[in-house]
């Protein structure tokens, strides 16, 4: 601190020294800082523009991610489905081959029977109507020969059961294996169901990818363009900085500011809501300020004693803001107020009332964006006020 204070000494001698070149250049520093600040507006109001497509094409970007996902889980469904009626079709498969060997085997069974039964009739025909006369006629007794008939008429009877028997136990193994034909038949139309669907979302999947791609896309464009705004305000910014620079009168009245905390510009309280600092979000770039979150109206003073050098009714940037002079090279600046109640040349106490909190120019709520300058560069407050 003792060091600095040396070094603002020498800048009071030296202000004294070059005060005149100052003052005499003062007209035209009051011209070119006019013509700055509707730059510096100007890009303010192109770095709003920028960054407020940036987060709408952002914000459509993620909707168009989301919407994605929804496609996404409905194809796992259907996927999973597919699998499950898969299982289902080789199963019925399975079961379908296992069906066919029990027809293949009722049907060898009853094959052999038929031709057995066959060959039993055959060869009673072929033997010819003596033998088979014979036999009858053969008989001892009528008893005899009726007994004969019976015997005969029931080996034909009962070859004739067994072959229905069997015939019935194949037509039941054929029937069964029908019902899972039909199963089988079923699952295999839900499947193609399932495909189709799959195949519509998966090409509304291609689609929706297209649509996130393109968003992607414009989302580098407006990052590019933010960026862009971003870098022509520094540019500005610094001329700004070298304009101020060149601004180095003491306060109208009483002391230069020497060094010592300052006050807190918002007595009510309030709370840091972005500080100084250099960003990355939504673009790169200095934050010059320290914004301090209050709610609509609240008091705002002067951060330190000193003469109002600059009021500004601005809509866009720094919307309505005023710049106050402590001398040796030090000011404190006041932005985004919804009214200002002090003029250009009035002198301010250390915690007096100057403004009001607002919400003008880019500004997203009622907040202060407080800086301070050291010779026009912009340093972090808080160094100063806490
Ligand atoms: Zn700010």
């Amino acid at each position: 601190m003792r060091s600095k204070m040396s070094f603002k000494k020498i800048v009071s001698v030296l202000l004294i020294v070059t005060g005149f070149v100052c003052y005499s250049g003062l007209s035209s520093y009051a011209e070119s800082a006019a013509a700055l600040r509707d730059k510096i507006a100007a890009a303010d109001k192109k770095i709003q523009q920028a960054e407020k497509e940036l987060s709408e094409a952002k914000k459509k970007q993620a909707s168009a991610e989301k919407q994605k996902e929804i496609i996404d889980d409905k194809i796992e469904q259907i996927v999973a489905n597919i699998v499950y009626i898969n299982t289902g079709i080789d199963n019925a498969n399975t079961q379908i081959a296992q069906k066919e060997e029990e027809i293949l085997v009722a049907q060898e069974k009853l094959d052999t029977n038929k031709s057995y039964f066959k060959k039993r009739v055959v060869s009673m025909y072929k033997s010819g109507a003596t033998t088979y006369l014979d036999m009858l006629f053969g008989a001892d007794s009528i008893a005899d020969f009726f007994s004969r008939m019976d015997m005969l008429s029931y080996v034909l009877k009962n070859d004739k059961k067994i072959v229905e028997d069997m015939t019935n136990a194949r037509d039941a193994v054929v029937e069964a294996k029908k019902v899972i034909e039909e199963r089988k038949a079923e699952l295999e139309v839900s499947r193609e169901l399932a495909q189709e669907q799959k195949e519509t979302l998966d090409k509304t999947l291609a689609q929706q990818q297209m649509i996130v791609d393109k968003l992607g896309a414009q989302v580098k464009v407006n990052q590019q363009e933010a960026a862009a705004a971003q870098r022509e305000k520094d540019a500005l910014n610094a001329q700004l900085e070298r304009e101020l620079a060149g601004y180095t009168q003491p306060p109208t009245q009483g002391a230069a500011y020497a060094g010592g905390k300052m006050a807190w510009p918002t007595p009510q309280g309030g709370t840091i809501t972005s500080p100084y600092g250099y960003r990355t979000y939504p673009s790169n770039g200095l934050h010059t300020g320290l914004d301090i979150g209050i709610k609509m109206g609240s008091t705002i003073v002067a951060a330190e004693a000193g003469t109002v050098v600059k009021v500004i009714n601005g809509t866009t940037g720094y919307g309505k803001y005023l710049i106050v002079n402590h001398g040796n090279g030090v000011m404190t600046l006041y932005a985004h107020t919804s009214k200002i109640i002090v003029g250009v040349g009035q002198y301010v106490n250390r915690g007096e009332k100057i403004a009001e909190i607002g919400s003008t120019g880019f500004s997203t709520g009622p907040h202060l964006h407080f800086e301070v300058r050291i010779n026009g560069k912009a340093v972090n407050p808080i160094g100063y006020i806490t």
